[in-house]
């Protein structure tokens, strides 16, 4: 598994990058896109020089056997240019089919002056109402003595006016097969009308009447050629994407701009939260997005072309541009104000550039419709790794373990499990078992007891664990306060407390909130005083997530008063069995005890369990915390929260209530799969970019807030799925231990609406999406 690019990558995005610096600026731009032909022949013949044109073909052709990567790294640097020439068409989309499907004189004879420039191609496919990837077009060839008749019309065909070479789909004869011809545009019966679009290129509407051409015209053999077309198609959309994506962070990065300078009421525009949180959302779906169009491309370079999981990957991907760029080009107008709408700044070039990218190659509508017949065929969106021999051997060795260690009850219990985290009776078996063999800590340092493993090692134990339906592990001791133990504990702390945390005898919890402290948790009051050897600590925490369960509280306590409210907080490790410590359980909205108030009656502390040093407790606070944001891979999680609706699904229709079986359900499915497939990118490129135990920054924030936000909207289709059965309560807790559960749901249906209550709470606990979006301006956009 390997997503980090390669030394010649960067080097081709900075080479790209800086021909679009230096050779084509706004001027240039505009003065390509007012000429009569939208191309600059020096733009052309230096795109061609520096190899660009070559990348996409394969090497056996003259090309550069430049992977669907390496193209989408060219894309996005041609991408922020603006750039019109043709690339795309020519390229990535005519070449592609003529290597994919032609013999090898009908490629040696047209390949090479594509990929020197020299020739241009372009592909006259799209017929309305015909599927672009299986259907069969209108266009028909009828065979002749001589070679092949070709009537027929295609309606739109990008970059065709100025190509010297057109590959043309067409039904064979009366059969279902589809050939592929390439035609010199000037052939007799071959009409030709240019229209412009709205990127400022041109396209042609282009007629064929008795269109005579010879039988060598045909790439390949008389065989189908919708695989290949398939195959081309999906790559340049692939290609496509990561343009879009450019396109994106360009208008992101104007926007930035501009409400930073841009004053009015007496201060910048970018210093107002509804803007600035805007952006940070523009900023999360540039980066969604930039994640999902490389996922795509990886899935077209696949070592087995899986056609299907190709096609579900990039189509998944153009329908999740499709809607970000949607937001974030719109977004860029609306804040640019009046200039936004103007034509006098890119930002509209850029709006319509993308307009056109989400028109092109295949429609928002049938993309979707493509990705939800092939949910309905079974296939997913899931992120296949390639996995090297000793990592499959790996996952087996997982999957043996989970199988003998697991007890089915457990996994049950899982299934049944409605609320944020799991009871100790379920989640401590498991990590029992887990740490016996080693595998309870897999983030921490192995001297420590962590496991070592490279992230597709965790990857892969994650995922069968998801799989399976362990239980998550109780997230205090491991991911919040063990970190902050190994970052910060003395040696005495950290072998007082690190091995109970490891094997989960011991139990934590997590005393942060206070009744008048929350999002301004540096408000907080809960006081202890120096007594002796003792703190004396009085107060109260809220929502004290597991404390009727715990033996340990790690919090956050004023010892002091400073300057800042953040001065004198200190990081207090506080046993549960204390006097002076009282308990309220509070149920929330799905029934559930899973939080409390805790009261501190001149509780007595050893000095010796704070933290580090007095007063600093804050940035050990805010270093746990993004441990507790990120630091995980929620997404495969959320895929089997999603998988698990899709089961629930199935079970209520075949008592009734058939909700999944329609179109928009599914397309539901299909968009939160694209979502979820997406954060899982971007997980995984975190992941292979930190060293084990290192805290993830403030891009953890960006994790939580989306993975949080996913998990509501999955819970609320699931309670979409139940129709009327949504109504039937059952009170009792925990649902796994109920025998005889209220109503006549089927068991799996019973946690749905429970969980989608309780899930409320994922956007509020571990500091709010607000707070995150105010985190996420000013660590990462600097607003
Ligand atoms: C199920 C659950 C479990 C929890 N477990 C724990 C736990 O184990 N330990 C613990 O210490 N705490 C826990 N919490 C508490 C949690 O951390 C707080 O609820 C959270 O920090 C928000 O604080 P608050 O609820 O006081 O909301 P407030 O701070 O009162 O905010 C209310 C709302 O106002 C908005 N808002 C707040 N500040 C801003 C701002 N600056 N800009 C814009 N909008 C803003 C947000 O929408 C926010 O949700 C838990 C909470 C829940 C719901």
């Amino acid at each position: 598994m390997n997503l980090e690019f390669s030394q010649e990558q960067h080097m081709l995005r900075d080479s790209v990058d800086r021909f679009v610096t230096q050779a084509y600026g706004f001027a240039e731009r505009r003065a390509i896109a007012e000429s009569p032909t939208r191309i600059s022949p020096s733009a052309w013949q230096a795109m061609a020089d520096f190899g660009w044109l070559a990348l996409p073909l394969p090497e056996a052709d003259g090309g550069l056997g430049g992977s669907a990567v390496d193209v989408g790294i060219l894309m996005q640097g041609l991408g922020r240019g603006l750039v019109l020439e043709p690339v795309l068409s020519s390229s990535v989309l005519a070449a592609g089919l003529i290597a994919g499907q032609g013999a090898e004189a009908q490629r040696a004879r047209w390949l090479p002056g594509i990929a020197d420039g020299s020739r241009r191609a372009a592909f006259a496919h799209i017929e309305p109402g015909v599927d672009p990837w299986r259907g069969l077009p209108t266009t028909c060839a009828t065979k002749t003595v001589e070679g092949w008749r070709i009537d027929g019309a295609k309606p739109f065909v990008p970059d065709a006016p100025g190509a010297s070479l057109l590959v043309v789909s067409a039904r064979i004869g009366t059969s279902t097969d589809v050939g592929l011809f390439v035609l010199d545009p000037d052939t007799a019966g071959l009409r030709m009308e240019t229209v412009e679009t709205w990127d400022d290129r041109l396209a042609a509407t282009v007629g064929f009447e008795a269109v005579a051409v010879p039988d060598d015209a045909l790439l390949g053999e008389a065989v189908d050629a919708r695989a290949v077309i398939e195959r081309s198609l999906d790559r340049t959309v692939a290609a496509a994407c990561a343009e879009a994506v450019a396109c994106m962070q360009v208008l992101l990065e104007a926007t930035i701009e501009h409400t930073r300078t841009r004053q009015q009421f007496g201060r910048a525009l970018s210093e107002n939260q509804v803007l600035r949180h805007l952006m940070v959302d523009m900023a999360v779906q540039c980066e969604e997005a930039r994640a999902i169009a490389l996922r795509a491309a990886h899935a077209c370079d696949a070592q087995h072309d899986d056609p299907a999981a190709r096609a579900r990957a990039v189509s998944g991907a153009r329908l999740k541009i499709d809607e970000a760029s949607r937001f974030v080009a719109q977004s860029a107008v609306q804040l640019h104000g009046a200039m936004g709408v103007t034509d006098e700044l890119n930002i509209g070039a850029y709006f319509r550039r993308l307009l056109c990218i989400e028109s092109s190659w295949g429609t928002h509508a049938e993309h979707l419709s493509r990705c939800v017949d092939l949910r309905r065929d079974g296939v997913s969106v899931g992120m296949e790794l390639e996995l090297d021999e000793e990592e499959l051997a790996f996952r087996d060795e997982v999957r043996a373990f989970i199988a003998e260690n697991l007890p089915a009850a457990l996994a049950r219990g899982q299934r049944m499990n409605a609320s944020v985290v799991a009871e100790p009776d379920q989640a401590a078996p498991w990590h029992r078992a887990l740490h016996v063999r080693g595998w309870s800590a897999p983030g921490w340092p192995v001297e420590h007891g962590g496991t070592g493993w490279t992230p597709a090692q965790r990857f892969v134990f994650d995922a069968e664990c998801a799989r399976a339906d362990a239980p998550p592990l109780s997230p205090f001791g491991l991911k919040m306060v063990g970190p902050v133990l190994l970052g910060f504990g003395s040696e005495e702390q950290k072998s007082r407390f690190l091995p109970g945390i490891l094997s989960g005898e011991v139990a934590w919890c997590q005393g942060y909130s206070e009744p008048g402290s929350g999002s301004d948790l540096a408000s907080l009051k809960t006081r202890a005083v120096r007594d002796g050897d003792d703190y004396i600590v009085n107060g109260t925490k809220i929502w004290t997530t597991h404390a009727h369960h715990a033996d340990w509280m790690f919090a956050l306590v004023r010892t002091g008063d400073g300057p800042r409210k953040q001065d004198g907080i200190s990081f207090l490790l506080i046993d549960m069995k204390s006097p002076g410590i009282t308990t309220r359980p509070i149920r929330t909205m799905g029934g559930d005890h899973e939080v409390n108030q805790v009261f501190f009656d001149d509780v007595r502390v050893p000095v010796a369990n704070r933290v580090g040093d007095e007063g600093r407790g804050w940035s050990y606070g805010k270093y746990l915390l993004q441990f507790e944001r990120g630091g995980a891979l929620f997404a495969i999680r959320l895929r089997r929260d999603l998988s698990r609706m899709d089961e629930a699904g199935w079970v209520a229709a075949r008592s009734g209530e058939r909700t999944i079986e329609r179109d928009d359900i599914q397309a539901r499915f299909v968009m939160l799969e694209n979502d979820v497939a997406a954060l899982e990118m971007i997980e995984l490129q975190i992941m292979s970019a930190l060293q084990t135990g290192e805290s993830p920054g403030a891009v953890s924030s960006q994790i939580k807030l989306r993975a949080s936000e996913l998990r509501q909207e999955i819970t609320q289709l699931g309670v979409a799925l139940l129709g009327a059965a949504a109504l039937v309560r059952e009170p009792r807790r925990p649902l796994h231990a109920v025998e005889d559960l209220a109503g006549d749901l089927a068991p799996e249906l019973v946690p749905i609406v429970p969980t989608y209550l309780n899930s409320r709470a994922n956007t509020i606990f571990g500091g709010s999406s607000q707070v995150q979006r105010d985190i996420l301006a000013k660590d990462i956009l600097r607003i």
